[in-house]
C-alpha cells in the first residue's frame, strides 16, 4: 500500500529505487522485446503438440520480491533474469496431467526448443540447481551486473 502511495508521486524514470527497471534503458529495452518475440514463437510451436496445455506465471519481478525470495529460501540469486523482464516461468500439462519432472523427454525437448531459437536462451532445467518450468535469455550485462 505504501509502496502504490508512493509510486504515485514519483516519475516514471525514477521508478526504478522501487525495485522497477526503467523503460528509458533502450538495450535493455531490445533485449525484451527479443525475449517476447521468442516467447511467441516458443508457445506457437509448443501449441503444434497435441494436448499439450501452457500456463505462464512469474515473469518480471521487483527487488522486493526478490529480496523475500531469497529470504524465503526460493531464490539464490540477486542476478535474477526476471528482475531484468527477460525471464518466464511457465507450467505445462499434457492431456491434463501437470508435467512436473524435468527428466521427462517431453520436457527436455521443450527446454532444448527453448535454446534452440536464440543462443542466449537458457532452460533452467538444465542448470545444476533445475528451476523445471523457468526460460529465460542471458545476453543482456550491465544494468543489474
Ligand atoms: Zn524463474
Amino acid at each position: 500500500m505504501m509502496l502504490l502511495l508512493l509510486s504515485s508521486f514519483i516519475k516514471a524514470e525514477n521508478l526504478n529505487i522501487f525495485g522497477f527497471y526503467p523503460s528509458s534503458n533502450k538495450s535493455l529495452f531490445s533485449e525484451q522485446d527479443k525475449f517476447m518475440l521468442d516467447l511467441a514463437l516458443f508457445v506457437e510451436i509448443l501449441h503444434a503438440i497435441e494436448g499439450l496445455e501452457i500456463s505462464g506465471r512469474e515473469l518480471g519481478r521487483t527487488l522486493y520480491q526478490q529480496k523475500r525470495y531469497i529470504h524465503l529460501g526460493l531464490s539464490k540469486t540477486w542476478n535474477s533474469k526476471h528482475l531484468e523482464f527477460l525471464a518466464i516461468d511457465m507450467e505445462f500439462m499434457l492431456d491434463g496431467k501437470l508435467i512436473t519432472s524435468s527428466n521427462s523427454d517431453l520436457m527436455k525437448s521443450i527446454g532444448y526448443l527453448w535454446e534452440s531459437l536464440d543462443d542466449a536462451n537458457e532452460a533452467g532445467m538444465f542448470w545444476k540447481w533445475k528451476d523445471n518450468g523457468h526460460f529465460q535469455r542471458n545476453k543482456y550485462k550491465g544494468f543489474w551486473e
